[in-house]
């Protein structure tokens, strides 16, 4: 029997565990946190978006410009795939009004323990508190509680995440031990806003029903003004845009068009404030009419063609993100380049790589999840053939 050592504990790293201890190998899984599966517990916690239910080529447009080797690896394990991957392990699902897939539970932790538990059943180990710092010779080194140990394997698969959210776990620190990487970036992040002390009474609030677009990106997803700036669902479908420097448009009556707002706004009647008569004439409410007038300050405004311009389409300042430890993922990480095709580190034959500690992003929506679970599985797989392939 050969053996199988997994660095990271996260969907990518149990998935590629799995793969290997169904193919008959010894699997140990080592991570450095005292648990594992902590970011997965957390992006349950808002309600675990495990994929999104589309067509292939439509899912795969939200990777962007991936290279081939990583189309080919969501071509193998899907949306469908992933459901039927969650069903497998006792969890409905169901498909949410914009084709968001959740498991009925909603949460993760039935997902995890379920995972857990048919993995010990496999035989499969879990070595927590182990921290992967490099090599010794083949081996893989980690600092334990009870000092510096190596495990020996003969094939390895490194999952160890990208960098946000390093209380739990994905502190990206491995990129020291690992040429071929590149610096990480935020990736589905909030940006940060000099708000004026008028916008304190929305601080915490969700901004419904407007259309953001930045570069070639759109959403009409909600978001939040926090005393920080700008965050959520709305903001990180565009935030990739924005952090390369695309400017962010707010369209606040996306269902409305410009010639009908500039026809309400046409009608002015005399000694009426700008506050009113955007609220009466147009029916924005309070949290817009706030917003309109904090980023049109100062602006002359012809009525009604300036006034009805600005309304659907706000702009907002150049925008620089949110620190990067807060958003939901990263960018870079580990480049295709520094792989070939298996997913395999040519200057060390044996050792694999999937997950987010790749670089490839993709926006909030289930996206994530599966480009995990997808390239932990091929990783998995590749390394099972290598193994079968290798004297
Ligand atoms: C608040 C929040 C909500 C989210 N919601 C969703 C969602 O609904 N849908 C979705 O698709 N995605 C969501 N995500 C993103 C998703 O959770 C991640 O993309 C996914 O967990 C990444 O999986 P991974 O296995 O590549 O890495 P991770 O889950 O980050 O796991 C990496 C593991 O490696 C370990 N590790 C790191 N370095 C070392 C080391 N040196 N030695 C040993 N171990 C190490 C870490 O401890 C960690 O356990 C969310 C993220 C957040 C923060």
């Amino acid at each position: 029997m050969s053996t199988a050592l997994i660095i990271g504990a996260g969907p990518a790293g149990l998935m590629a565990a799995d793969v290997l201890s169904a193919a008959g190998h010894q699997v140990t899984i080592a991570d450095q946190m005292p648990s594992v599966g902590r970011k997965f517990l957390m992006a349950g916690k808002s309600g675990l978006n495990l994929t999104k239910d589309a067509p292939i080529d439509a899912f795969l447009s939200a990777f962007g410009d991936v290279p081939d080797v990583f189309r080919d690896v969501i071509r193998g394990f899907g949306p469908e795939d992933v459901q039927r991957w969650a069903r497998d392990l006792g969890q409905s699902v169901f498909t949410g009004s914009t084709g968001r897939v959740f498991p009925k539970a909603m949460k993760a932790s039935p997902l995890l323990r379920a995972w857990l538990a048919r993995l010990r059943e496999a035989g499969v180990v879990v070595r927590t508190r182990h921290k992967w710092v490099g090599w010794d010779g083949a081996d893989a080194r980690f600092e334990t509680p009870d000092g510096p140990q190596t495990i020996a394997a003969d094939v390895t698969v490194l999952a160890l995440g990208g960098a946000s959210w390093a209380r739990l776990g994905s502190d990206g620190e491995w990129a020291k031990q690992l040429s071929g990487t590149t610096p990480f970036k935020p990736a589905n992040c909030g940006f940060a806003v000099n708000w004026t002390d008028h916008m304190a009474p929305f601080f915490g609030q969700p901004v419904k029903a407007t259309a953001l677009q930045a570069g070639d990106l759109t959403s009409r997803g909600e978001w939040i003004i926090t005393k920080d700036g700008i965050e959520g669902g709305g903001v990180y479908s565009v935030s990739a845009a924005v952090r390369d420097g695309a400017r962010l448009s707010i369209d606040l009556m996306p269902d409305v068009t410009l010639a009908i707002v500039k026809a309400r706004l046409s009608k002015k009647p005399k000694k009426t404030s700008r506050q009113q008569y955007l609220s009466k004439a147009l029916r924005l409410n309070p949290i817009k009419v706030a917003l309109f007038n904090e980023l049109t300050k100062g602006l002359v405004m012809q009525l009604p063609d300036g006034l009805g311009q600005a309304v659907k389409s706000l702009q907002m300042p150049l925008l620089a993100p949110l620190p990067m430890d807060g958003s939901i993922s990263t960018a870079g990480g580990l480049t295709f380049e520094a792989l070939d095709q298996h997913l395999m580190l040519p200057d060390r034959p044996g050792v694999f790589a999937a997950g987010e500690m790749l670089d490839w992003e993709a926006p909030t929506g289930g996206y994530l999840i599966t480009g995990c679970l997808a390239s932990g599985r091929t990783a998995g797989q590749n390394a099972a053939r290598w193994l079968s392939q290798t004297p």
